[in-house]
């Protein structure tokens, strides 16, 4: 999971939508429009689905679910 991410049409600056969303499901859902409060240019801004893209932090890293398994006893 990451953080939706879009571009302020206003500054150029990247900011954070404050959605959460899979990148491969975000990247295959219909278009759609949105709108979000920009703390920069202190207004709205509305975008489309395809101007945005799906930050993951941890995308450079292995998935720590193989770490969490129950180890047999
Ligand atoms: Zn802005």
């Amino acid at each position: 999971m990451g953080v939706v991410m879009i571009k302020s049409p206003e500054t150029g600056r990247t900011i954070s939508t404050g959605m959460k969303a899979d990148r491969e499901r975000f990247r295959c859902s219909p278009v759609f429009f949105a709108r979000t409060f920009c703390l920069i240019c202190e207004a709205s801004h509305e975008w489309f689905a395809k101007e945005a893209w799906v930050h993951e932090p941890d995308e450079n890293r292995h998935r720590p679910r193989a770490a969490l398994a129950p180890q047999p006893a």
